[in-house]
This record gives structure tokens, C-alpha cells and sequence, in this order.
């Protein structure tokens, strides 16, 4: 099964459409790693077309907070600011959409999350972190499977534990496929769609191979002047726009 991941579209229609027409028909499902909204201003239009294209949706941070203001107290005022706004302009059958996305999902090759499996605003970010995460999938605590999908950090990342038990980041090679050892576990994140942060302004995602047991990391350029045009109008803040040209 070829499985497109796409993670943080943030309300990015413009981003979320080149991916999409970047995969075309090459993937039988689709799933998002949540953080739909946030940030940019095109949060209806973003939940349409995921739920129109039938995508497997987990929840995220900026989703939750957007149902449930409460919980974006821990969030920068920038970020703040984007959840008040996107909470005013999302219809109630969106809102009703995302309060409804659990926080991780399990599949044959393993699990899918936000931030980690027990988490959604927990970044997964340090060689600890990994390593510890990928014990508990070694251990099986955390159900079968040896690959474990990831977003929330906006940077496309592998970490790999091999036999012997040893953790270490894997570099993402120039034609962006990684091949997956059935002995060995995974934490692999696609990046962001819609406000990547690798230093690379262009939309990030991956398509999972399950059955040749390979990764293929994409980036997809796209028209960044309708976003940022509707951030300004939005009034949303304009270091919003700026991220986007700097990739960051
Ligand atoms: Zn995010």
C-alpha cells in the first residue's frame, strides 16, 4: 500500500493543493498528522478539501486549540492570535470536524501522531526523545509495527534504531528515498505542507511504501503570493507571511 503522509497544512490552501496535485493518483490513502489550521488564513477551505479527498485525519495542537481556546495558553501571542482568529471564522460543521480527530492512530506498519503517541504539544525533537519512543516500540508497548509517523516539529526528520539497539538521525538522501529494514525501528516525520521550517520554503510531505518497505520525501514549490495575500488581509500577523519566504 503507498501511503501519501501530509502534516501542519495549517490553513495553507494554496500549499495544500500543489501537494495534492504533486501526488496525483499515487497514493491509495492519504493521511494527515494533524495541525490543519493555524497560522494562515484559509482554515474552512483546508478542512473542505481534507475532508472531500477522504483523508485519514489525526488530530493536532493547533486543532484542538482552535475547538477549545483554553488549551492555547502555553502558545506564543503570535500563535495565540491565529487560533482566536481561526475560531471566529471556522463554520461549526469544521469545528465540530476537527474536535472530533483522535490523537493517534494504529496501523499494520505501525502508528501515526502529532507531536508523540502520548502527546500532541510534545515535540519530538532530541536524541533522548527518539530514543526513548523507539524503545517502547522495540519493547511492544506500543502495539506492532516498526515504523512510527510524527509532525508538530514543521522539519522533516528520520530517526532510525537498529539491531544492536543503537539510535541515530538518518540523513535524507538528495532523491529523498530512504529504505526501511524490517528489524529495525522508525520515527519519521514528512515536514510541513503549509509553514515548512527546514530552511526550505517549499511544501514538504513523503509517500510511505509499505510493501517495497521505502519512504519517498517530496517538496513541492508553490505560489506563495495568495497566502501571504491572505494573511495581510486577514490581519493575521505579517511575521506569518515572512516564515513562509524564509522557510522557517
Ligand atoms: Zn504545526
Amino acid at each position: 500500500m503507498r501511503v501519501a503522509v501530509l502534516s501542519d497544512i495549517h490553513a495553507n490552501l494554496e500549499a495544500l493543493r500543489a501537494v495534492l496535485s504533486d501526488l496525483g493518483k499515487g497514493a491509495d490513502t492519504i493521511l494527515n498528522l494533524g495541525d490543519l489550521v493555524g497560522y494562515n488564513a484559509s482554515p474552512n477551505e483546508c478542512v473542505d478539501l481534507v475532508r472531500d479527498v477522504g483523508m485519514h485525519s489525526i488530530a493536532g495542537n493547533h486543532d484542538q486549540a482552535a475547538c477549545n481556546p483554553r488549551l492555547a495558553a502555553g502558545f506564543n501571542i503570535y500563535a495565540h492570535r491565529a487560533v482566536l482568529w481561526t475560531r471566529e471564522v471556522l463554520y461549526g460543521e469544521n469545528t465540530r470536524f476537527l474536535a472530533s480527530l483522535s490523537e493517534n492512530s494504529r496501523f499494520d506498519f505501525g502508528l501515526a501522531c502529532h507531536g508523540t503517541p502520548e502527546s500532541t504539544t510534545s515535540y519530538l525533537g532530541l536524541h533522548f526523545q527518539a530514543r526513548a519512543l523507539l524503545k517502547k516500540m522495540k519493547n511492544g508497548s506500543l502495539g506492532r509495527g516498526n515504523v512510527c509517523l510524527f509532525g508538530h516539529t514543521h522539519k522533516r526528520k528520520v530517526w532510525r534504531m537498529d539491531v544492536r539497539g543503537k539510535v541515530a538521525p538518518e540523513e535524507i538522501p538528495e532523491n529523498g528515498t530512504i529504505e526501511l529494514l524490517p528489524e529495525e525501528f522508525y520515527l519519521i516525520n514528512p515536514g510541513s505542507v503549509g509553514q515548512p521550517r527546514s530552511g526550505d520554503p517549499r511544501s514538504s510531505y513523503l509517500i510511505f511504501d509499505t510493501r517495497e518497505n521505502t519512504v519517498s520525501f517530496r517538496l513541492v514549490e508553490y505560489d506563495l503570493a495568495p497566502t501571504i495575500g491572505k494573511i495581510i488581509a486577514a490581519g493575521l500577523p505579517e511575521f506569518f507571511a515572512q516564515r513562509l519566504v524564509d522557510g522557517v
